[in-house]
């Protein structure tokens, strides 16, 4: 690592990571919110714009953006990976002290940047949740869907989860080194930085309506995002196969001692119902746990092949050294 790279990247007080994916209905709109604040804090910054694969007019935007706003430089992907890969894209190249992840669809108010960052100072935190308290602008399938997620994750992964937290954060730099030191995974970081331990705050902040476009989350990403949560924080879904299998064992060896009877009785040819009840509940306890086994062989296959979560096309900052 060159020493310029590495005064640059003292210099920063604060990165911005923005994933961004065919937002160009929303861009112009954060550029003008955010710029300002980040303007007012008088402190050296950049705006990581990770464009997460668009295939609208987002790259183009970027571009005439960043002509007159210096601090803003565009990490391009080669193709669409995914919000969670869009993040660790942008922590792993950031520069800053500290550096605060914000969706670029103005959903979590850049104003509260500021709060964070003082926040962070002042009580010497490594981390400032930004905590959702009023989501009534979110439809309620989304509340509740969240609220069963929150619910789920705190039960499963352990109590450290704080409720309500997305990926609207604030992180210092050691927070930032030690998540460049995992493996490079698909991280469900709304997880996995909470269960680091580091010292953290909470800023809350009220959910606004997205500026402009439409969600980028529909609602299988969002089945996805669960299931990944779950497997990757518990294994508590392969007990429950252990506990079923357990169960069925019980009500096997009711079964055995009821047929046995029938038997002795000599009442056994009317046994159809109770044979193709027997032989269906089996057949699917035992697909049931083959699948569940398969979820965690899945994770196993992946973290073994060890293939970037994403590829860097182009950074702005490193054509200008
Ligand atoms: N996003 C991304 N890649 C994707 C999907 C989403 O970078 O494949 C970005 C998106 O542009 C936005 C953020 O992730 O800045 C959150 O997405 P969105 O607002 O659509 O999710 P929601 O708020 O509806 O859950
Ligand atoms: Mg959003």
């Amino acid at each position: 690592m060159s020493a310029v790279y590495d005064t640059r990247r003292q210099s920063i007080a604060l990165s911005i990571v923005v994933p961004i994916f065919n937002e160009e209905e929303a861009l112009p709109a954060l550029a003008e919110r955010l710029r300002p604040i980040l303007d007012g804090c008088g402190e050296p910054y950049e705006v990581l714009a990770v464009d997460d694969g668009s295939t609208d007019r987002t790259p183009r935007l970027l571009e005439d953006l960043r002509t007159a706003w210096d601090q803003l430089r565009i990490v391009t992907l080669r193709r669409n990976s995914g919000h969670q890969a869009a993040l660790t894209a942008g922590l792993h190249r950031s520069r800053g002290a500290y550096v605060i992840s914000i969706d670029a669809d103005l959903q979590d108010p850049p104003e509260v940047i500021p709060d964070m960052l003082t926040l962070a100072r002042a009580d010497g935190l490594d981390i400032v949740y930004g905590i959702r308290v009023d989501r009534s602008t979110d439809t309620g399938f989304k509340r509740r869907t969240a609220a069963v997620y929150y619910w789920l994750m705190r039960r499963l992964a352990g109590s450290f989860v704080p409720a309500q937290a997305g990926d609207f954060r604030l992180l210092s730099r050691p927070v930032v080194e030690t998540l460049k030191t995992l493996p490079d995974q698909q991280q469900i970081y709304r997880l996995l930085i909470p269960s680091l331990g580091f010292p953290s705050g909470r800023i809350t902040y009220q959910r606004a309506e997205r500026v402009a476009g439409t969600t980028k989350y529909p609602v299988h990403k969002m089945v996805l995002l669960a299931f990944d949560s779950i497997t990757s924080f518990s294994a508590a879904p392969l007990r429950l196969a252990t506990a079923m299998g357990a169960f069925s064992l019980v009500v096997c060896l009711a079964f055995l001692v009821w047929a046995l009877t029938v038997y002795a009785t000599g009442r056994t040819l009317p046994g159809w119902t109770s044979l193709i009840i027997t032989v269906l509940f089996f057949g699917a306890v035992q697909l049931f746990c083959l699948g569940m086994l398969g979820e965690y062989v899945a994770r196993i296959y992946t973290a073994v092949q060890a293939r970037p979560t994403y590829g860097v096309a182009r950074d702005t900052d490193e054509e200008q050294q």
